[in-house]
């Protein structure tokens, strides 16, 4: 056979008819988008022309520029993040790669709240890991009984997103000191993707395990901040043993990540996105009071998704009719072992935001 026995474990999506549907889609009203809608603010864009200019276009170290690991441990110091060490990868998704192939063997369980960023199952399912779901709903909060539940003598790791793909949820402090307790009780790593810390609504900033906890390896980006997207840029921090061993990983996988994007982030560090916050509160707003009358729905306190439940519980039949009023969302079903709810991104413009609202409540 030709194709890998490791792909056996990737099967196609199930809702890849809803994805074909929405292709066909002809300029739809479209809230389906993982990324901001703004643009790399416009001093970050220049410092990166600045360095392409200056001819800072080749290979850079493995484990990236020193400038740049610098100012993100100063950045994670201030924060309070443990970490012994610092490397800069291509996105967070690189750095999940990397931590997936360090981590993972085949039979190692890793625990995920669910609902949960889509990546993680199947970056643990390549790796011939199981991934072990723990239900949040209806409120999306983490339950230590739940995890405890879910504990086995092949558990490898643990995965927290917060501010959290899909839901918008923030959990709470005593939440994360619940998983901290069962993970320092059984000595267990867990992996916390911040890449959404600065998308905090209603609070001036969001607690990290990385905060509470020595044996958390964090990851971290440019992507959603600054709206470096395309930018390809993250950076992991955590315990030396883990670090060293996804540096050497990455020599041989991505060798380095992208030059000039590395000057421009150090720039976008001290780039203050406040304003982006508070436009991005404001569609918050807009969605969870255009929908909370006809939908349950949490309000979001991060990230920039909503995610309702629907009426009639079938979310993937619930996006099909949205598709045949001209609106892509994404049927919860992706996200989680439910199909229950839906994701809607508000990272768009508020006249398409209003469009779908109106769409919502016609067909709710
Ligand atoms: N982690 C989460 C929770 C995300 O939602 C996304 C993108 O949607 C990523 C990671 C990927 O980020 P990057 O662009 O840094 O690879």
């Amino acid at each position: 056979m030709l194709i890998s026995d490791r792909l056996r474990n990737i099967r196609p999506s199930g809702v890849r008819r809803i994805f074909d549907l929405a292709r066909q889609m002809k300029d739809p009203i479209n809230l389906s988008i993982g990324e901001p809608d703004f643009d790399i603010p416009e001093p970050l864009k220049e410092e990166g022309i600045a360095w392409i200019k200056k001819g800072f276009n080749k290979y850079t170290p493995t484990q990236g520029i020193p400038e740049l690991r610098e100012k993100i441990a100063s950045h994670l110091r201030k924060k309070g993040v443990h970490f012994e060490e610092v490397m800069v990868t291509a996105g967070v998704t690189g750095g999940l790669l990397l931590a997936s192939l360090a981590l993972i063997d085949p039979g190692d369980e890793v625990i995920l709240p669910d609902p949960f960023f889509v990546m993680y199952e199947y970056q643990i399912l390549l790796m011939g890991g199981v991934p072990v779901f723990v239900d949040t709903y209806p409120d999306f909060r983490l339950r230590g009984k739940e995890f405890v539940r879910k504990l086995s003598k092949k558990t490898k790791l643990i995965i927290i997103n917060s501010p959290n793909n899909p839901s918008g949820a923030i959990y709470p402090k005593e939440d994360l000191m619940g998983v901290v307790r069962i993970a320092r009780e059984r000595n267990l790593l867990i992996l916390s993707d911040d890449i959404y810390d600065d998308f905090v609504f209603d609070a001036p900033s969001c607690p990290c395990i990385g905060q509470f906890y020595e044996n958390t390896l964090t990851l971290g980006g440019f992507s959603k901040s600054w709206g470096m997207t395309g930018w390809r840029l993250g950076y992991a921090a955590g315990p030396k043993g883990i670090l060293q061993e996804m540096i050497t990983l990455q020599q041989y996988t991505f060798s380095s990540v992208n030059s000039f994007a590395q000057k421009a982030a150090i720039k976008a560090l001290d780039f203050n996105v406040k304003d982006y916050i508070e436009a991005y509160k404001k569609k918050r707003d807009l969605v969870y009071h255009g929908l909370k009358e006809r939908f349950h729905v949490q309000k979001p306190q991060g990230a920039f998704y909503i995610f309702p439940e629907v009426p009639g519980g079938n979310a993937e039949a619930f996006v099909e009719k949205a598709i045949r009023q001209n609106l892509f969302i994404v049927p919860g079903s992706v996200f989680s072992k439910r199909n229950t709810h839906v994701r809607i991104s508000f990272a768009a413009s508020d006249e398409t935001l209003q469009k779908g609202i109106e769409t919502l409540r016609r067909i709710s």
